[in-house]
């Protein structure tokens, strides 16, 4: 089968490799899309003793059941399904407690849980092997549709329902960036929540789609933007603030505007930081932070009932699985509107 492998340093390839075997308790998957994430790119640049070199990515995928190992039940041939972006040990507190994104036996204090593509072969291929407890049926969605849904709609579910009691009738949530994650959470924000919302990026085609995607106001992202959101809260500041790209001016932006007692969520790996003072200076009063990672098993099947519903649904710019060098470019040149999709 082709799969899109982690060559060397900023290199993917479309190689050829078997397709997989698979354990009792595990599924073959035969992929219909693959997502691209910003994730990707952060492995693209890994060095070149990295331990994912030679290794298939992709967190993000959906496809049909192909095979089933002799212990699966609840799952026929032909379903579609969405594989889960992390694949915790299904035995720990965490997980039990359906926390698969704090897995303690995958995960520890500093490392992520175990995902596909990053660790385990990924779903960039045209055949998965994946524990069944991994995979959540889609119903008649399209996985191409579905793919996203994995992460780029997961992740922001999780960090909207960390503050969805902030997010009342007469509440201000500020969030930033408006690309794969982030034009999915101004959706969930917008199909979920009754909260004014502002949405800011950089790009003018995404602030454009803004109001489309459920912003009731889209504004720059530049140096300007910190006096505007404080001139429309009353210089009270916003409710909530969910930063989903987390550079230093994302987060420099963050901060400004948080109002008191308010809740910011840091989802954006983009290694931004700030100062905390133990004292007065650097939060407002009442602040709460949370590091937002993943979803849990029950945000998944939240999602996938949000798309199911029409009620969300990623921009999705298609590319065959051969095209993947390309796809990578593009989204490192900040050319892909909503997500990528490889299609094997
Ligand atoms: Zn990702
Ligand atoms: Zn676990």
């Amino acid at each position: 089968m082709r799969a899109v492998t982690f060559a060397k340093p900023g290199t993917v390839e479309v190689t050829e490799k078997p397709v997989p075997e698979i354990a009792p308790d595990e599924v073959l998957v035969k992929i219909g899309g693959a997502g691209l994430c910003h994730s990707d790119l952060h492995i693209l640049h890994m060095p070149a003793d990295s331990p994912l070199i030679g290794r298939t990515l992709g967190h993000e995928s959906a496809g049909w059941v192909e095979r089933l190992g002799e212990q699966v039940t609840g799952f026929a041939v032909g379903d579609a399904v969405l594989v889960s972006l992390i694949w915790g040990c299904g035995q720990c507190a965490k997980c039990l407690a359906g926390q698969d994104n704090l897995c303690e036996a995958t995960g520890d204090r500093t490392r992520m849980p175990k995902s596909p593509g990053i660790g385990p072969e990924g779903g960039m291929a045209e055949y998965l092997a994946v524990k069944a407890r991994h995979l959540d049926p889609i119903g008649t969605l399209d996985p191409v549709a579905a793919a996203p849904l994995a992460d780029a709609a997961l992740t922001p579910m999780h960090a909207i329902n960390s503050v969805r009691h902030a997010l009342t009738s007469d509440a201000t949530v500020v969030t930033i960036g408006l690309g794969g994650l982030g034009h999915l959470g101004l959706q969930i924000l917008a199909a979920t929540t009754g909260a004014r919302i502002i949405a800011l990026d950089t790009d003018e085609a995404k602030l454009a789609a803004a109001p489309g995607h459920g912003a009731d106001i889209a504004l720059k992202s530049d140096g300007e933007a910190a006096a505007k959101i404080l001139e429309l809260t009353n210089g009270l500041g916003a409710d909530v603030v969910l930063d989903f790209v987390g550079v230093q001016p994302t987060v420099d932006l963050a901060t400004a505007v948080i109002g008191a007692g308010g809740s910011l969520r840091f989802v954006g790996l983009g290694g931004g930081s700030f100062p905390y003072v133990a004292g007065t200076g650097s939060l407002p009063w009442g602040v709460n932070i949370e590091r937002s990672f993943g979803g849990t098993r029950s945000e998944q099947r939240e999602v996938i009932a949000l798309a199911q519903a029409g009620k969300i649904g990623a921009d999705i710019v298609r590319y065959p699985l051969d095209e993947a060098p390309q796809a990578f470019a593009d989204l490192e040149a900040g050319k892909v509107p909503g997500r990528a999709v490889l299609i094997p």
